[in-house]
Order: C-alpha cells, then sequence, then structure tokens
C-alpha cells in the first residue's frame, strides 16, 4: 500500500449546466463503507468547486446520466482508489473507484480522513490534474516517497469532529492554481 495506482489524466468537458454526478450510495458493505462516505465524497466534489472560482458546478444526477462517478471498490480492486475513464451518452467522464482502506486502528477520523483525501485526490484525476511531486498538495503521488501515514495524519490533526472535514478543503495553494490551470 505505498501508492495511489492510476493516474489517468483527461480534461471533462463542461457545460453550462453543470458536471452531472453521482456517488453510490453504501449497498455493498463487503467494501467496508459508511453510510456518511456518499457525504465525505460530496465534501471531496464541494471543495474543487468552490477552489474553482465559479468555473466548476457540479450537479447531482442519476447513475446513467453522470459524467463523474465516485464507487465504493473492492479491497481487490486497487489502492486507495483510481479513475478510470468512462463514456457517458457519447461524452467524456470519468468513474472514480475509491477503496475503503481498514485503517486507522479505531480512530474513526483518521479512517474519514482517508476516505475523503482519497475521493478529493481521484476526483482531482477526473478533473484532468495530474500529480505533483509537493507533499502538500492533495495531488502529490506517494510514488515519489514521503510518509504516507504523516500524510494523513497531517490533515487528521486538523479535526476534532467529522464535521471539520467540510471547513478544512485539504487542497494546497498548488492544487488550487494546478485547477485554474486546468479549467482555463
Ligand atoms: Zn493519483
Amino acid at each position: 500500500m505505498k501508492k495511489f495506482l492510476l493516474s489517468v489524466s483527461f480534461a471533462l468537458t463542461l457545460g453550462a449546466a453543470g458536471l452531472p454526478y453521482w456517488i453510490e450510495p453504501c449497498e455493498h458493505k463487503e467494501t467496508g463503507c459508511a453510510a456518511g462516505d456518499v457525504e465525505l465524497g460530496r465534501w471531496a466534489l464541494e471543495a474543487w468547486q468552490s477552489a474553482s472560482d465559479g468555473r466548476l458546478r457540479f450537479v447531482a444526477a442519476d447513475r446513467d446520466h453522470a459524467r463523474l462517478r465516485i464507487v465504493w471498490a473492492l479491497p481487490e480492486q486497487g489502492l486507495y482508489g483510481e479513475t478510470v475513464p468512462i463514456e457517458v451518452n457519447g461524452k467524456p467522464g470519468a468513474q472514480v473507484n475509491v477503496r475503503i482502506v481498514a485503517a486507522g486502528g479505531g480512530d474513526r477520523l483518521l479512517r474519514d480522513t482517508i476516505v475523503y483525501l482519497t475521493c478529493l485526490h481521484e476526483s482531482g484525476h477526473a478533473l484532468g490534474l495530474a500529480h505533483t511531486r509537493n507533499f502538500a498538495d492533495i495531488m502529490y503521488s506517494f510514488q515519489f516517497g514521503g510518509d504516507i501515514a504523516e500524510y494523513f495524519a497531517r490533515y487528521r490533526q486538523k479535526l476534532t469532529t467529522r464535521d471539520d472535514i467540510r471547513k478544512n478543503s485539504g487542497l494546497s495553494a498548488g492544487d488550487r492554481a494546478h485547477l485554474m490551470e486546468t479549467l482555463r
């Protein structure tokens, strides 16, 4: 468990109507998901949207119309997560497969940190962002080394309650700049 497995970088063309997304309800308990993970995924999308200076607008849709899908994956379906291109009604889309890591030693907020940051990282790929070498970035890749536990702990330390996740986007100045470059 050393890195995000896949870096797919492709831009989603954005219409004025916004970008339809869908997050899988937690129905397959074998993935380790929890009902609240849907909210964590939504917060991750909201973080990118807030950073986009109005250029990005996510709109909830049903699965078949969603060009960005977040799905809870089985443990054997990749490490932390991966983002793969899909086609949705003839348009490019992305499916974000998030693997729930059974970690945290009973620390629920650490567990939620990992789910949230994985959603954030992978949805960044869906938006066309590539990996960086900067440990401060959510788009940092563990393939460049660094302490994975420290990476998650750094964010976890900002949290007192689960609601604090919403107040701490996890995006660095570099991530924000890369998003704006991608959306330009
Ligand atoms: Zn990645």
